[in-house]
């Protein structure tokens, strides 16, 4: 058997192996499987191309220089992997989708450069290709960038309003077709430059122009396009494997950009392609009234009273990391016969299932943790409710004010409650940077600190009052 045959044998395999990947993920009890057949793809996958490239090259220099790209890429993706915080995950993610994205510019540049000799229409359809992959792969690369400094709040999550910031956006998709067909007919070094610069900036602009509450479907958004991008490499590399995992990651990426923008209530169409027919939204200088401040003590007191008690979590617990101490008071409070729920709004934190996983990793039962649909009319029978750290999935603007940036997008109505307890350090605004006007509402009570240590502090309060007095 030739080496080639055995190499398209392991692609194969790895094709499957990433199919039952991504089925193994889309259920929690199966998620460590469809890791552990996701990594043996990639093993896979990247062993026949070793062994094809060792096979087919009589030279050492491109195997010292495969050795070495592999040995720093692999030391810098373990230490990366390692350090990141969960909720650094996201913009970390978007830094490796830069990564497929510049690599499919460069694979473009290279078939450009080295044509290996085609003619006529097949010569055509590679320039197409070139054209096509070198768009994609750039869009992608600056893209995925304007993610990752907003992600990690480099750069501000407040949406670009450029003047016919649409118009622009439609210019540049027109004259891409026009310089990839230009390409095709004479391709020539300017276009291919040409085509590039406007990809660039075109992947710039659409991500810039999408605001912070939104974020979340760029990143599915742009991991869809680093799917695409990977695809039409494998084009251009005549490599199957690359065109199956490309259109595997490019679906399934779209698949959740759609789901995503469904839960949150915003056209699909819009997000993909910038914000589109998204209106500037007012500035929210509205004077809200005052804010009313509680001790840890008296929660504690609120809670001893309580029948029913539902926890909103949000970004500030996992950055608080206080997952661990509201396990500790819930199953205090459950141990006094309160009946505690947990409502996970679907963008909370900073990537899907971000709470779930926390609250899993700190033994907090699944029965008592419900999906925003599953929990929102049962607010108006519930004596407290807990916020840590959310700001924006809470937002009542969200319903009440048409011209808020997050105007639409469905959110707990945690307002509904008796009391409701807001855990966050100051009076700062969210993710989407729009005020809360749930914090000036009249039963509401701020109570300021780290949310671990406000937490910690009501578990201790709470130990000191005694069980039948509290009821
Ligand atoms: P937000 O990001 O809106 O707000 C988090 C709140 O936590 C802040 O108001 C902050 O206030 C508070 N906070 C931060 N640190 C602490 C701490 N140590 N202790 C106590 N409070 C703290 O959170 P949400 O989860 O409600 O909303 C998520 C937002 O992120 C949405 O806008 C969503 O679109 C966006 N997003 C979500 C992604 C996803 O996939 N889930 C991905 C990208 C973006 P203060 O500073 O005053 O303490």
């Amino acid at each position: 058997m030739s080496a080639v045959s055995i190499a398209v044998g392991a692609y194969l395999v790895a094709s499957l192996l990433f199919i039952l990947s991504l089925a193994g993920l889309s259920r929690h009890e199966s998620a460590r499987n469809g890791v552990s057949y996701g990594i043996a793809g990639m093993a896979l996958a990247l062993a026949a191309t070793v062994g094809l490239l060792v096979h087919d090259t009589d030279e050492t220099l491109p195997l010292v220089l495969l050795v070495v790209a592999v040995s720093v890429g692999a030391a810098i993706g373990l230490w990366r992997a390692r350090v990141v915080a969960m909720t650094g995950m996201p913009e970390l993610i978007a830094l490796l989708h830069s990564f497929v994205g510049l690599a499919a510019v460069l694979v473009g540049w290279n078939g450009y450069l080295y044509d290996e000799g085609l003619t006529g229409s097949l010569y055509r359809i590679h320039s197409a290709e070139v054209g096509v992959g070198v768009f994609i792969g750039a869009v992608t690369f600056t893209g995925s960038i304007v993610a990752n400094l907003k992600l990690s709040a480099r750069i501000k999550s407040a949406p670009l309003v450029l003047p016919g910031k649409n118009m622009i956006n439609l210019g540049a998709l027109a004259v891409f077709a026009v310089l990839t067909v230009w390409f095709v007919v004479s391709p020539n070094l300017g276009v291919l430059i040409a085509v590039t610069a406007v990809a660039l900036a075109l992947g710039w602009h659409l991500v810039a122009s999408i605001g912070g509450g939104d974020m979340p479907v760029v990143v599915s958004m742009l991991n869809s396009y680093s799917g695409w991008a990977a695809a039409a490499s494998g084009f251009l590399l005549d490599n199957n494997l690359l065109i199956v995992t490309g259109a595997l990651v490019g679906s399934s990426g779209a698949y959740l950009s759609y789901i995503m923008c469904e839960a949150m209530n915003r056209s699909f169409i819009s997000v993909i392609a910038g914000g589109f027919g998204i209106e500037v939204a007012s500035s929210g200088d509205t004077d809200y009234g005052e804010h009313h401040e509680i001790s840890a003590e008296e929660v504690a007191e609120l809670l001893a009273d309580a029948s029913g008690v539902i926890i909103t979590p949000g970004y500030g617990m996992a950055v608080a990391q206080a997952q661990y101490p509201v396990a500790e008071l819930t199953s205090k409070l459950r141990a006094r016969g309160v009946d505690v729920r947990f409502g996970i709004h679907p963008v909370a934190g900073r990537l899907p299932g971000h709470m779930n996983v926390l609250l899993a990793e700190a033994k907090v039962p699944y029965d008592i943790v419900l999906e925003m649909d599953e929990i929102n009319d049962d607010f108006p029978r519930t004596d407290v409710v807990l916020v840590i750290g959310a700001n924006d999935t809470v937002n009542p603007a969200a319903l009440d004010e048409p011209g808020s940036p997050i105007a639409g997008m469905p959110v707990l109505h945690v307002w509904e409650a008796k009391d409701v307890i807001v855990f966050k350090r100051s009076m700062a605004v969210g993710y989407a940077g729009v005020q809360n006007p749930l914090f000036f509402r009249d039963n509401t009570h701020m109570l300021f600190g780290d949310a671990k240590d406000r937490v910690e502090d009501i578990v201790r309060q709470l130990s000191d009052i005694p069980q039948q007095a509290s009821r």
